[in-house]
């Protein structure tokens, strides 16, 4: 067999594949875990192969890449209180659009599901801002970018690895109007499970949450904390303290090509590479923001144009390597696979109360409870101290 069925679990669900097909016979269809996989239509497959050849997983383009690693700060610290880390991504996407081109990221739609869309002016970046911890519908956007770069406008396109790769291989060529911006991914759950918490979330607080932020700064700055609004109520608090986002930080949601990924490692896919700078405290306290700090990897010859060319509007100080690896995990390996996952979804479709009680149970931690409202100076002394 000479198509992407050979696959199996360790499809991505990049959708490569699907817009590659010369006869459309591949579509991606939900499982029954809510994640998208290709199902091929065999009575009109001709077995051509380009679904194998253009598959980021089975064929991963890789070139050596050895990165320079910067910690950086947004110098627009509104727009950086409304990001994840440090904010680069948006001064990024604004030198695209001050070229006339056009940014492609994820946004929530109008029902708070993760999709790529387009952006060409400013005033919508905003939509791009923040993780969302939950697997992005890439839809139709690779033949997008082919025609946008066919057409000649620059393009920058940010996601997960394996969407960066799986446009790379899409696409099959360089193109020198195109940047690509990778974030740094523990993995990703299922669509449907999101859209099922947020819809039992709804019912617990008797109207439907409008706004879910993974990443909130509001109430107690960088770090994982989370936001929902319903159009009367909100609330925030640590994500260890949310059912879903807990079961996502230990890792037992993702869909099941994370726990193998090709691309959890420092030979990057994009052009720029973006994360948290965890532990910056540490290793150079006087850079640490409450406002939150990137972690910056320029990987290419492309990525570093783009970057010397932010040099007015970045603080930045530039890191090693080790360092970055040290404090981020998926620099280096995918994440380890809990046993729990093999059956985290079984009940999924059955009384969605009791699933969230029996399986994304969070047991309350008081340690972590107190570690999560001390100062981060007073966190580093007592750090220091154990290290004597
Ligand atoms: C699922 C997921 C897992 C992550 N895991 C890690 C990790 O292990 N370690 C770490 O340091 N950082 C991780 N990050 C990245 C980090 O949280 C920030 O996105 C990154 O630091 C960029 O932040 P920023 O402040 O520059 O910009 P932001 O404004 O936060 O940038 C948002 C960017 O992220 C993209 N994005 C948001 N959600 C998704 C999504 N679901 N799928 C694809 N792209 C998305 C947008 O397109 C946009 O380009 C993860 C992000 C996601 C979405």
């Amino acid at each position: 067999m000479n198509n992407i069925s050979i696959l199996g679990k360790d499809c991505c669900g990049c959708t490569a594949c699907e817009q590659i097909c010369p006869k459309n016979c591949i579509a991606f269809k939900e499982n029954n875990e809510g994640f998208m996989y290709p199902v091929i239509d065999e009575s009109v497959c001709v077995n051509c192969g380009a679904c194998v050849k253009h598959c980021p997983v089975l064929n991963p383009l890789f070139a050596q890449r050895t990165p320079t690693v910067y910690a950086a700060k947004y110098r627009d610290s509104r727009a950086t209180a409304e990001s994840t880390s440090g904010g680069i991504f948006i001064p990024i996407a604004q030198s695209t659009l001050d070229n006339g081109g056009i940014v492609y990221g994820c946004s929530y739609d109008e029902n708070l599901v993760a999709r790529h869309i387009s952006v060409e002016n400013k005033n919508e970046l905003f939509k791009l801002q923040g993780s969302k911890y939950v697997q992005s519908d890439i839809s139709k956007i690779y033949s997008r970018i082919k025609a946008d770069l066919d057409s000649d406008r620059y393009v920058l396109f940010s996601g997960t690895g394996c969407q960066v790769a799986g446009l790379r291989s899409f696409l099959g060529r360089e193109y020198e109007k195109l940047t690509t911006v990778d974030i740094v991914c523990h993995g990703v759950p299922s669509p449907k499970l999101f859209a099922k918490y947020l819809d039992y979330l709804g019912k617990k607080y008797g109207e439907p949450v409008k706004y879910y932020n993974f990443r909130s700064k509001k109430r107690h700055g960088w770090g994982l904390f989370y936001e929902l609004e319903t159009d009367k109520k909100s609330k925030g608090g640590n994500g260890f303290d949310d059912p879903y986002y807990n079961a996502f930080l230990n890792g037992k949601t993702y869909r099941e090509g994370c726990y193998n990924c090709r691309f959890a490692n420092c030979n990057r896919q994009g052009d720029i590479t973006l994360a948290d700078f965890w532990g910056i405290e540490y290793i150079n306290p006087k850079f640490y923001s409450k406002n939150g700090v990137s972690l910056v990897l320029i990987n290419t010859a492309k990525g570093n144009r783009l970057w010397k060319s932010l040099e007015n509007c970045i603080d930045s100080t530039e890191s090693t390597l080790e360092q970055a690896v040290k404090m981020n995990k998926n620099l280096s390996a995918p994440s380890s696979r809990p046993d729990c996952r093999n059956c985290i979804y079984d009940g999924i479709d059955g009384n969605f109360d009791e699933y969230v009680t029996q399986k994304l149970y969070v047991k309350p931690d008081l340690k972590r409870k107190i570690k999560a409202v001390l100062p981060v100076s007073f966190k580093g002394k007592i750090k220091h101290m154990l290290k004597k």
